[in-house]
Formats: C-alpha cells, sequence, structure tokens
C-alpha cells in the first residue's frame, strides 16, 4: 500500500468507529427509553399505525401517533434522533468518504492529517504563512532565502502542474532550508499529495534494509521513496556511506523520480563540490540537471542562534 491508501484506510477505519459508537450509544439510549412504559406504549401505538396505514407517514393517524411517541420521549428528555440515528453521519459519501473518486468533503481534514502522520513529518505543520524572514539581519541571506521562498511558493501553487523536479537546498546548519523544505511538504499534504520526509541517516539504514530483504518484498519497502509525490531526505552529507547501498539506491531513487515527474527535495550542508566527491558523477549529474533541477544557496548567518 502506498502513502495515500493507507491515508485512506485510516480515514474509512476512524469514520467506522465513530458509526460504530453512534450506533452503540443509540442502542443504550433505547434500553433506557423503552424501560418507560409510556414510551413503550406510544412506540407500539405508532408502530401498529405505521402498520395499519402500510408505512404511510403522511397518514393523519401516522402522524397524531408519532407525535405522542415524541411526546412521551420529551417527557424522559430523550430526543427521537439520539434513539433512531442517521444510517450515515455523511449522506454525501454515505460513509465511504469518497466520492467520484476524490475525498469527500467530510474526510478532508482526517485524510490531510493521515497523510501527514504518515509522511515521517511527525507533528510539524509548519508552512510558509508561519516563515518570518524580518528576522534576518544578514542582507545577503535574508535575499537569499526570501527568492527561495518566493519560488517554492510559486512551485506549490501550480503543482502539479510543474516542469522542476528535483531541488537543493545546500547550506550551513541552520540556514532555514529545513524549515523550507517542511513548509513545502505541508502546503502540499493540505492539498492531499503525499509527502515522505526522512533525515539521511534514516534513509540510508532503510536502504540497508532493503538491500538485506528478501527480493519479493523489496519493491514494497522502496514504494513511499519511488511513487510518493514529494519526496524529501533531509541533511544529506550526515549519513554514513555504505559500500553497494548508499550511492546505488539514491541514483535509482533520484532518476526514477525524475523520470515520472515526482518532485525531490535535498538538504545538504555540501557544495556542489562536496556533491560531487561525496556522490560522484552520476547522482551530481542528475542533482544539477538543467531540465529537473534548481538549487538555491542558503548563505548567511545561523537562524537557530537568533
Ligand atoms: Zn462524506
Amino acid at each position: 500500500m502506498n502513502i495515500k491508501q493507507r491515508a485512506l484506510q485510516y480515514t474509512v477505519n476512524l469514520r467506522r468507529k465513530e458509526s460504530y459508537a453512534i450506533q452503540s450509544k443509540a442502542e443504550k439510549v433505547q434500553v433506557r427509553a423503552f424501560s418507560f412504559q409510556d414510551v413503550s406504549k406510544a412506540q407500539q401505538v405508532y408502530s401498529a399505525s405505521l402498520f395499519e396505514c402500510c408505512g404511510n407517514e403522511k397518514d393523519k393517524k401516522v402522524i397524531k401517533a408519532k407525535k405522542d411517541f415524541e411526546e412521551a420521549l420529551a417527557k424522559h428528555k430523550i430526543r427521537m434522533d439520539a434513539l433512531y440515528p442517521k444510517d450515515f453521519i455523511c449522506d454525501k459519501c454515505h460513509d465511504a468518504c469518497v466520492v467520484n473518486g476524490t475525498i469527500c468533503s467530510c474526510s478532508i481534514k482526517t485524510y490531510v492529517d493521515a497523510l501527514r502522520k504518515e509522511s515521517g513529518l511527525g507533528v510539524n505543520t509548519f508552512t510558509f504563512n508561519d516563515a518570518n524572514l524580518d528576522i534576518i539581519e544578514d542582507e545577503k541571506a535574508k535575499a537569499n532565502l526570501e527568492k527561495a521562498y518566493h519560488q517554492m511558493k510559486v512551485f506549490v501553487t501550480k503543482y502539479p502542474n510543474v516542469k522542476k523536479n528535483t531541488f537543493v537546498f545546500s547550506g550551513l546548519t541552520g540556514t532555514g532550508k529545513t524549515c523550507l523544505s517542511q513548509a513545502v511538504a505541508n502546503e502540499l499534504i493540505n492539498k492531499g499529495f503525499s509527502v515522505k520526509y526522512v533525515s539521511a541517516f534514516k534513509f540510508n539504514n532503510d536502504m540497508i534494509a532493503v538491500r538485506t530483504a528478501p527480493i519479493e518484498h523489496q519493491q514494497e519497502m522502496l514504494e513511499d521513496y519511488l511513487n510518493s509525490d514529494l519526496l524529501i531526505i533531509d541533511d544529506l552529507g550526515t549519513e554514513p556511506i555504505t559500500r553497494n547501498v548508499t550511492l546505488e539506491y539514491l541514483y535509482l531513487i533520484i532518476s526514477t523520480r525524475q523520470e515520472k515527474n515526482l518532485t525531490t527535495i535535498i538538504s545538504t550542508n555540501l557544495d556542489g563540490d562536496g556533491i560531487m566527491t561525496r556522490y560522484q558523477e552520476r547522482i551530481f549529474s542528475r542533482l544539477t540537471s538543467k531540465a529537473f533541477s534548481l538549487s538555491y544557496n542558503f548563505e548567511g548567518m545561523d537562524l537557530r542562534k537568533l
């Protein structure tokens, strides 16, 4: 299952639980309501009237019996809709949480929360609106960051109708590159796209696990890396390089995603030369490809010290 399927499954399961809770609560209300003799009797009269009038709810006799039933309930402070809740919480999707192949409006919030949970971003909900670039005193750093924020905002607005798909955020620790990549992630999650966010260290561990797993499980283990709408690898260069693993899988993932026009953001402390030395020519050329890639250099002061 991919991220979107898992998020949908979570959404549907939650709806089932909500629906079950409503029905179980109603059952308790029923037991209580019919323990009162007047309610029980009024309900019997109402049922009998419906039977007599072949279910015609507009018949005067039925209307009166229903009113009497409601009044009997009201005496005990019981509402009819608590006694007999609707069959579905949402009339639009009948609790399938999907209408015409898209997530129903009743379930968007749950689905987006589930996408965020699946992404690996944790509780982080940072978006472009949360960024305060005015705190940066270094003019050059501020200008660089403003430019990057602006371009990534345009990218997110146009997404998925975009040409570039690979972004390298390069700069020292604390220069804002992680915040920017998280903002892009959250903006896309809020639009219903799937995101996978990992540290380079976790990426490397995951790839070691893939490499050593039985071949029939490898595709499933790579699914999120190869097919999520956005993949973010944070802090590339801080992970250990494992022979026959790190470079091989990094290349496979980057090149596959470029060919599918799926977005990848890599943040790194390394500059171009550093990437070339550590990851070699073919990864370097993918990350700097004119057709697919854009690089940002986040120069300037350490934001974490502010
Ligand atoms: Zn619905």
